[in-house]
């Protein structure tokens, strides 16, 4: 579905559509059902002709003990027909566009999409619906292509693979893949070992060919990052595990009293209090985490340079703690013991692993309504909040130095592939209808510009 024809012409010449790009747009849509009709009797004379070289192929292509799916099957027919030379020379779709027998037009389509071999591109820009702007990661030409269909599914740094048509305009063939642009490292590493020795350079006539010579190693490629199992760690870097303790108080009103005043409590206030550490202190210890590593951040206190690390309330006769960490628990324990004293006495302290506490909490009935437009609103602010710190907190990519300070040093490069990253982010939660942080004012905060002009 396009514009309608009366509204105005999206290329933003001011007429309507109908008397503007409307012509050409119709054009360009019965080129494309006439390619994927090609495409169809393509598929069809090579299921009549190669039965046994099909046969071979889904043999190769197939991990033992593990179904296809339908993403799969389209990944495959797209490989088989277009990428898979057949004993003797020529891919399934060279040999039809090769047939005497067919008319001019059809075999200048055929021949068209028998020469759409698989790249890897970055998606610049997106009009879900009607075009992507791509760069070839390895050459760095950039092309606009029209996609009704695939580019409803990919957002801005998106990575994908997959096979750029010549025509008028270009659009994109088969079926192809999308990966984050952290994968980035992991795809360039993966074309170098397939591309074998002496390509240590990122030679990009190597590497484009090595890309459609292995395009089945490519078609099944899962980055080693996706097979990481997450885990989830607290700002100062220890693993989340749900810590609690329980004191029984032997002097209910000393300890209220000294509670009220460690937390500036009133006397009818409820007695629940936060203990908190500045959050830089705790970034600051913050070790290199493992890949997959999540960081968990608690909700915004009234002070935004402090974390609440433990919760401290009085219920009956005795005081509760709950932290996020066994790390936690213990420190929170010892400034117990240091302001309380005698007045209580530590009678249970237990952890429970994260896993464990995620496995309850999945299992438990859940009724989570989606988030109304002004919570997603307050959720955008704390990300993009959020964000704010990021660019001053030490980045264990950027050898423990601050975004900000690495944008302006020969760290540049790596801070740009974290800027994608969040950029990406934002924009595949906007397009989902989630909350996302406002990251259009972050590049001109780094002094780095955009790297795609208009
Ligand atoms: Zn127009």
């Amino acid at each position: 579905m396009g514009p309608s024809r009366n509204s105005p012409c999206p290329c933003g010449s001011g007429r309507k559509y109908k008397r503007c790009c409307f012509a050409e747009a119709e054009l360009a849509a019965r080129e494309a059902r006439f390619d994927n009709a090609v495409g169809q009797r393509i598929r069809e004379w090579a299921s009549q002709t190669m039965d046994d070289q099909l046969g071979l192929a889904l043999e190769q292509f197939a991990a033992p003990n593990r179904a296809m799916t339908d993403g799969d099957l389209e990944l495959f027919a797209t490989w088989f027909h277009n990428d898979r030379e057949l004993p003797g020379g020529g891919t399934p779709a060279e040999r039809y566009a090769a047939r005497t027998d067919l008319p001019a037009r059809e075999r200048a389509t055929a021949a068209r999409i028998a020469t759409a071999r698989p790249g890897l591109h970055r998606v610049l820009a997106v009009e879900p619906g009607s075009w992507i702007v791509l760069e070839d990661v390895l050459d760095g030409t950039r092309i606009r292509v029209r996609s009704p269909h695939a580019s409803r599914g990919v957002v801005r740094w998106d990575l994908v693979l997959g096979r750029v048509m010549d025509g008028d305009p270009p659009s994109l063939w088969g079926a192809m893949r999308s990966f984050e642009p952290s994968d980035e490292t992991e795809l360039i590493a993966e074309l170098r070992r397939l591309a074998g020795a002496g390509s240590e350079e990122r030679d990009a006539a190597v590497l484009s060919r090595t890309l459609r010579e292995h395009a089945l190693q490519l078609a099944r490629f899962v980055p080693p990052a996706w097979k990481v199992e997450p885990s989830f760690h607290t700002l100062e870097g220890d693993p989340v595990a749900h810590g609690s303790a329980t004191w029984r108080i032997h002097d209910l009103a000393a300890v209220s009293d000294l509670l009220r005043r460690l937390g500036g409590l009133r006397d009818d206030d409820v007695l629940e209090i936060d203990i908190t550490a500045p959050r830089e202190q705790l970034v600051r210890r913050r070790p290199e985490l493992p890949s997959g590593a999540l960081v968990i951040q608690s909700g915004p206190t009234d002070d935004l340079d402090r974390v609440s690390i433990a919760t401290l309330r009085i219920e009956r006769s005795c005081l509760h703690a709950e932290t996020i960490s066994e790390q936690r628990l213990d420190q929170v324990i010892e400034i117990v013991a240091l302001d309380f004293g005698d007045h209580l006495e530590l009678v249970d302290r237990e952890v429970v692993p994260v896993e464990r506490a995620l496995e309850e909490h999945r299992s438990a009935p859940t009724d989570i309504a989606p988030l109304t437009a002004d919570e997603r609103g307050l959720t955008g602010i704390v990300l993009t909040d959020r964000l704010r710190r990021w660019l001053d907190e030490p980045h264990p990519l950027l050898e423990g130095r601050t975004p900000r300070d690495a944008a302006a040093s020969d760290h540049r490069t790596t801070v740009l592939g974290l800027l994608r990253s969040i950029e990406n982010q934002a924009e595949r939660a906007c397009r989902r209808g989630e909350a996302f942080a406002d990251v259009t004012w972050i590049r001109r905060e780094l002094g780095v510009e955009s790297e795609v002009a208009a």
